[in-house]
């Protein structure tokens, strides 16, 4: 069974889920509940582990839609159809993008991520959700902006929900890039040698209009906790991936 992090989503009819590596039929480095279909795990165990995550928190997979994502700031407006079967079918995802929108119910979209902090968001009205995959280029690129604007919903009534990524504790970065984050989004987002990806974001999100009690960054380091998350930086190449899940309630 999936073990999954629900995100407070209040009063808005609106899911939004973090997975973690727990609960899945995956063996080895993806072991076990592997979504990524790019690092090397069996086809056949990646669609068990979507199809079971959807069972498990009550999304249809069938319109499910995963980022191809490719480190920018694209963003993809998803319809009524989502990702028409690429969920659990070809297993490929949508478009070439780092942020998905959409207004239609029913339709989950999935940011995937291995230390990179993935993001859910949502309006009040529930009208609207994003996914945002955001690691540092695509936050240096601007990534969180171009999600939040293609919500088309006024900032002040969106929510966001920064999923479990690398700790400051385990990203120690070159001085460069300390010097882009730093300039971009304060001073404290750089310790030491490294920066702090999760605290990035919730000021990118600040930036741009969100309401600092509307942002909720989950603190786990994915690198420290082996047991419970998958993690490039510790793992290599051949690892897992875990997922942000948002999606609006089909109240049909
Ligand atoms: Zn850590």
């Amino acid at each position: 069974m999936p073990v999954v992090i629900e995100a407070d989503t209040g009063d808005a009819p609106v899911r939004a889920i973090f997975s973690t590596r727990e609960g899945g039929v995956s063996t080895g480095g993806h072991a076990s509940l592997n979504l990524g279909s790019a690092s090397g795990d069996r086809p056949d165990a990646v669609r068990a582990n979507r199809e079971a995550l959807a069972r498990a928190a009550g999304f249809d997979p069938v319109r499910a839609v995963v980022l191809a994502q490719v480190h920018g700031a694209a963003v993809v407006t998803v319809g009524p159809d989502g990702g028409a079967g690429t969920f659990t079918g070809s297993l490929e995802g949508v478009a070439e993008c780092d942020a998905a929108v959409t207004r239609s119910p029913g339709v989950a979209l999935l940011a995937m991520g291995a230390d990179c902090p993935v993001i859910s968001m949502w309006s009040d009205d529930g009208a609207v959700v994003a996914a945002v995959h955001a690691g540092w280029r695509g936050i240096v690129e601007g990534v969180i902006a171009a999600g939040v604007e293609a919500t088309g919903a006024r900032p002040a009534t969106l929510h966001a929900a920064v999923g479990p990524h690398v700790g400051p504790c385990c990203y120690p970065v070159d001085e460069g890039l300390r010097k882009v984050m730093a300039r971009a989004h304060g001073a404290d987002v750089v310790s030491g040698d490294a920066v702090d990806l999760g605290l990035a974001c919730r000021r990118a999100l600040e930036q741009e209009g969100l309401a600092p009690e509307r942002i909720h960054v989950q603190d786990a380091c994915t690198a420290c906790a082996q047991a419970r998350f998958f993690s490039y930086r510790r793992d290599g190449a051949a690892t897992g991936r875990q997922a942000a899940v948002v999606w609006i309630e089909d109240g049909t």
